[in-house]
């Protein structure tokens, strides 16, 4: 009889294209466990009694028992069980942080030398496997005749929008891009995330009965208020996510060839720009400068260099600080992207003309940085970089995307009187959601400023179920 457990200390590993190749398309870098593979890292769970897992997954996922029903090989009841907790099982399972969620806690994991779980490579593998052998199969509640409006269709409002229509409410979800998904399809690339896993998932939407409008600027074309009085909404979700970005306010971030990550992001991925024919091309620079060293940075550089680029991320702290996953990190560096740590740019720069019809009047041409070093810990805890006197250089580039971070949207707020913002423009809610406008919600991003897939889903699916209260007491 084969051993029940797989004592194995290290994960199966995942396979992926080779980097060579993969730095230079936009297919999936990670290819997938087979299901030996996926049966055989299952067996590395222990089914521990704490299931410290299960309380570090924001949607409280029932991890051991999802795994152990791939430990079985019986894939649909994992799903089912997986289904029971998260709508977007092959989203979360390729971009959800597991390191420092549910794989951050498992037992298995806990001695030096061990790796925990692959949760996540699992509920991919799961996920995978239902969607190749099933079709959308939903079918629409009957309806209870109550109307909710969602703004926004990332994860924040797909959740929230399936929830309240499994629970027979009529709901609309309006989208400002012509695309819905937030940023599953305009922000992380097709090479992490295939668009096709995000289009599904809107459409197991649309056959629960879930009506969407895209291109809706909610608060130009409709306002909040008017969603309430004039087209009959009972309660309104927002879920705008936060897309403004941040800049540095030095010299030159006005010049042509500066983009920040968001815009890059958004046109390779949502407008096609990576393709010779699109409509709205981007500039595919030779060497481009990717400022931050978050994932989003990751995903820009990894996106440049697949666009024919040499491309440097420019951090002012050291590999340790480095925000994005270790994953990306690693892939990014496999991928042939340069480090520049410790280095902090000044000041952009332009071509040398004055004469505006010279055709690289106003386009970047370097970008001027001084190397850093680290002193005493400031108040994140983290210890504080400080320029070295005299370290000046220039890189010569011809693109700089800068990701810093953003912060929610001013446009809701600036356009909803009595909607209560926090200091960054988040918008203030309590636990369940609630605004400070009655039958209004919130969650996701704009509400918490930029966090993570998994952490949105939460807040949309604790607001569905407020919203649902609400309405029912009214
Ligand atoms: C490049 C990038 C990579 C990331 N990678 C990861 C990752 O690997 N793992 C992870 O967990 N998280 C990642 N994140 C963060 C994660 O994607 C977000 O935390 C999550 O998408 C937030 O979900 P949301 O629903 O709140 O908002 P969003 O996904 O931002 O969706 C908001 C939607 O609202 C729409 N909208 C905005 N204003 C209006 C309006 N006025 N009217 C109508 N519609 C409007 C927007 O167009 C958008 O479609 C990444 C983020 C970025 C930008």
């Amino acid at each position: 009889m084969p051993p029940k457990f797989n004592m194995n200390p290290l994960k199966n590993p995942m396979p992926a294209q080779d980097p060579k190749i993969r730095n230079g398309n936009f297919d999936e870098v990670a290819l997938g466990y087979t299901a030996e593979m996926a049966i055989d890292e299952a067996k590395r769970c222990i089914g521990c009694k704490n299931r410290p897992c299960v309380a570090a997954c924001p949607v409280n996922i029932k991890i051991p028992e999802f795994i152990a029903k791939v430990a079985e090989g019986d894939f649909e009841a994992a799903y089912q069980i997986i289904a029971e907790d998260s709508s977007l099982p092959a989203v979360c399972g390729r971009v959800c942080p597991q390191e420092t969620q549910c794989e951050g806690k498992c037992t298995r994991g806990v001695k030096a030398g061990c790796e925990s779980v692959a949760i996540g490579r699992l509920e991919r593998f799961v996920a995978d496997w239902h969607n190749a052998k099933n079709d959308i199969q939903r079918v629409p509640a009957p309806s209870n005749g109550h109307k909710v409006a969602v703004v926004g269709s990332g994860p924040a409002g797909l959740t929230c929008a399936g929830d309240l229509a499994k629970l027979g409410y009529e709901v609309t979800v309006f989208e400002a891009f012509h695309v819905a998904g937030g940023v599953l399809v305009y922000g992380i690339p097709e090479f992490r995330l295939p668009k096709a896993i995000v289009q599904r998932e809107v459409e197991g939407l649309k056959a629960l009965g879930v009506k969407i409008e895209t291109n809706m600027v909610i608060g130009r074309v409709i306002t909040i208020e008017e969603l309430k009085t004039e087209y009959g909404f009972e309660a309104v979700f927002i879920g705008t996510g936060a897309g403004l970005p941040k800049f540095m306010g030095i010299p030159g971030e006005a010049l042509k060839g500066v983009y920040s990550a968001n815009e890059f992001l958004t046109r390779s991925n949502l407008m096609k720009a990576y393709k010779a024919n699109s409509r709205t091309p981007i500039q595919h620079g030779k060497c481009v400068a990717v400022v931050g060293g978050g994932n989003v940075a990751m995903d820009a550089a990894r996106t440049a260099k697949r666009l024919g680029a040499e491309v440097h991320i420019i951090y002012r702290r050291g590999e340790e600080e480095l925000p994005a996953r270790r994953e990306e990190i690693e892939h990014a560096k496999e991928e042939g992207i340069i480090f520049d740590l410790l280095t902090n740019p000044t000041r952009i720069l332009a071509t040398p003309t004055d004469n505006p019809r010279d055709p690289s009047y106003g386009w970047v041409n370097g970008i001027e940085c001084v190397r850093m070093e680290l002193g005493e810990p400031d108040e994140s805890g983290r210890r504080a970089p400080k320029a070295v006197a005299g370290s000046e250089f220039t890189l010569p580039v011809d693109c700089v995307i800068m990701s810093l971070g953003t912060s929610p949207n001013p446009l809701i707020k600036d356009t909803t009187p009595d909607l209560q913002t926090l200091r960054r423009g988040e918008i203030a809610v309590d636990e369940v959601g609630k605004t400070s406008i009655e039958g209004v919600y919130c969650g996701g991003d704009a509400a918490t400023g930029a966090a993570t897939v998994i952490k949105a889903m939460g807040a949309g699916k604790v607001a569905a179920q407020a919203i649902h209260e609400y309405i029912q007491s009214k």
